[in-house]
């Protein structure tokens, strides 16, 4: 199940402890091109959060995931650590490989 599978990145990540500080979202490049949180570090966060807890994304949440650039601006300022690049890679990846089943 994807939902499984994503709650073991939730968990390796630790994506819960994302204070909402919005530190990421004012060097992330996709955020500051359309200044939406979907497209920006602390949206894909939460999205990935909600998908483990089995909450369906649609066609707009799913392209903003997709839309990180994995530049890792957001990795750098973030004040509790999370590997957010990796997190979304992972992510999307997982995703990917579910939509070519
Ligand atoms: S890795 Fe993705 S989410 Fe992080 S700053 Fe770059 S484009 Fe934004
Ligand atoms: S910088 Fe880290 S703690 Fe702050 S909103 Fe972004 S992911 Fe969450």
């Amino acid at each position: 199940m994807i939902n499984d599978q994503v709650k073991l990145l939730v968990e390796k990540y630790s994506l819960t402890r994302c204070a909402r500080c919005n530190f990421c979202e004012s060097v992330c490049p996709t955020y500051a091109a359309t200044r939406r949180r979907i497209h920006g570090p602390r949206g894909r966060i939460w999205l990935i959060i909600y998908l483990s807890q089995g909450i369906d994304v649609n066609s707009d949440e799913y392209d903003g995931l997709l839309s990180c650039l994995n530049c890792r601006a957001c990795n750098q300022v973030c004040p509790a650590g999370i590997e957010i690049a990796e997190a979304i890679h992972d992510a999307k990846a997982l995703l990917v490989r579910n939509a070519l089943k």
